[in-house]
């Protein structure tokens, strides 16, 4: 059906926003923010689309998702539709439609914002994705026949879940290996419930179970068993590496070593895997923010995510600083948004200098320096240089480092012939996915160093094309 809104009127109709829970409410649970757009809605966003001869909207996509094609069958009704649409280009459309940084790919690269607000693209894959998995409806394709090889990948966030699922479709046999005892990478122990519902990971996964791809939990590769190990004696062809990139960071600094400064790797795996938000009933120890003064360092994805999880936690205050400016914060625009609107109390042009504990080693306070932006560094940025003499001290009962982290040496510590980058990530073909080691393939942040949950599904999907070639063509 032709879009029946003329060209002209379409950049004067407004973006339909999503609705959201009340920010007083919503940060004392840990129910879903966003709330998904009705079909109404989502049909009024579709008409917004310019349908543009190039669309730039899928050049900005990492995995190039055909959004004027999707967007067209909204238009249609046809919701099923443009949810396999989708999927021809990406495994992952609920997930991804609610944790891209869409400002930065499809939108950010949409003509509309020239003028307008972009098309609401991420908001519109997560409709028709919803809508395909609330009726019980993800189509599940066909898998070729049996070829009598077999793939082990280890690790089971984004990369290696997409690679699962392309390679089982080639008729390969796959078994995914995780560390941790639930499915999904930092999808489920890293990103919070309120911003991506663990039932939709857990559907993902289930997804594939019925495609026949096999689970393994509980199994560290390079401990329990090796890369070796798995290809000369347990009869694997091929490995797909995608154990990410979890290793935490820290600043420092003096203090570090106090009881409640925690890692937000830690923090949030606590919360999120052993289900601190459910105490009494699950009694960790992070539960200590209940009515304690926290601070939060970072200004990533991360850092919102625990500081937004400690007020859900009971926090009486939650403070988060960062060194650079609020413009120059990694972290997606609605994350930041959604923070301030809950109470964040966001301070940018701060950074740590002391974490202050008292006499029995409990912190107490952190010592800040105040920053201003100097001369643009290396990347670009304007490089954040001390005002001398302004120090402000936040008092603070529970401090979160969230500066970022970097890559899990264990499996590239135990298969010596796997070649790694001076920061030890592995180094793979960015085509191929091909590591030095013959048969063995890597993709994720595991290569990339911490990224985005699109660049590591594409780095699963590129990496499914190179097994398959390599196991159908023996080269290498
Ligand atoms: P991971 O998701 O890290 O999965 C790797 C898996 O391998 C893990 O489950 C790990 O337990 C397992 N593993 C590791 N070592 C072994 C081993 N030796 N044996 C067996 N298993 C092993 N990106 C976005 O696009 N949008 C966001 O909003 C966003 N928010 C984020 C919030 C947080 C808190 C974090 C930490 C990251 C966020 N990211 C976000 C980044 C994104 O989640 C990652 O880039 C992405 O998950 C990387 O995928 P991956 O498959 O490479 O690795
Ligand atoms: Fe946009 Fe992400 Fe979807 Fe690509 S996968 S179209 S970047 S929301």
């Amino acid at each position: 059906m032709p879009n029946p809104v003329p060209n002209k009127e379409r950049m004067k109709m407004p973006r339909q926003h999503m609705p959201e829970r009340e920010p007083e409410i919503r940060a004392r649970n840990f129910e879903e923010v966003n709330l998904g757009y009705r079909p109404e809605l989502a049909n009024q966003e579709a008409l917004r689309c310019l349908a543009c001869a190039k669309p730039t909207c899928t050049r900005g996509c990492p995995v190039a998702v055909k959004v004027k094609e999707f967007v067209q069958l909204i238009i249609d009704g046809d919701y099923l539709g443009a949810a396999a649409k989708i999927r021809e280009d990406n495994a992952l459309p609920a997930i991804t439609g609610r944790v891209c940084p869409q400002e930065d790919q499809c939108e950010g690269d949409c003509l509309m914002t020239k003028k307008v607000e972009s098309l609401a693209i991420g908001h519109l894959e997560r409709f028709v994705a919803d809508y395909e998995r609330t009726t019980g409806q993800i189509g599940i394709p066909a898998n070729k026949p049996s070829t009598g090889k077999a793939v082990a990948i280890v690790g089971s966030g984004p990369a290696g879940l997409s690679a699962a699922g392309d390679l089982i479709q080639q008729g390969h046999r796959v078994r995914v290996f995780e560390a941790l005892h639930e499915l999904g990478g930092v999808l489920v122990y890293g990103i919070p419930e309120f911003r991506l519902p663990k039932e939709i990971v857990r559907q993902e996964v289930d997804v594939l179970r019925q495609r026949g791809v096999e689970f393994e939990t509980n199994v560290v590769i390079g401990k329990t068993v090796t890369i070796d190990q798995l290809m000369n004696e347990e009869g694997y062809d091929a490995v797909f590496v995608a154990t990410g990139a979890g290793l935490p960071q820290f600043l420092n600094i003096p203090g570090e070593h106090l009881n409640a400064v925690y890692s937000a790797n830690e923090f949030l795996t606590r919360v999120n895997l052993m289900r601190a938000y459910r105490f009494p009933e699950y009694d960790e120890p992070v539960y200590d923010c209940k009515d304690k003064d926290v601070v939060v360092v970072g200004g990533g994805n991360t850092a919102m995510d625990a500081v937004r999880t400690s007020l859900r936690l009971g926090a009486r205050t939650a403070t988060l600083v960062y060194r650079r400016s609020e413009a120059e914060m990694p972290a997606r625009k609605e994350e930041i948004k959604h923070a301030k609107e809950e109470g964040v109390d966001l301070r940018p042009l701060t950074s740590p200098l002391e974490l202050i504990g008292d006499e029995r080693g409990w912190l107490s306070g952190v010592r800040c320096q105040q920053m201003e932006l100097g001369e643009p560094d290396e990347s670009g940025r304007r490089r954040p240089v001390p005002i001398e003499g302004a120090e402000v001290f936040i008092p603070a009962q529970v401090a979160i480092i969230a500066i970022g982290t970097s890559a899990n040496p264990l499996i590239q510590s135990t298969t010596p012939d796997l070649k790694t980058n001076r920061k030890n990530y592995i180094e793979a073909d960015p085509e191929t996915m091909r590591t030095s080691k013959r048969g063995v393939f890597a993709g994720g942040d595991i290569v990339t160093g911490g990224a985005t949950v699109i660049l590591a599904m594409g780095a699963g999907r590129k990496a499914a094309r190179g097994i398959d070639d390599y196991l159908s063509t023996g080269d290498w």
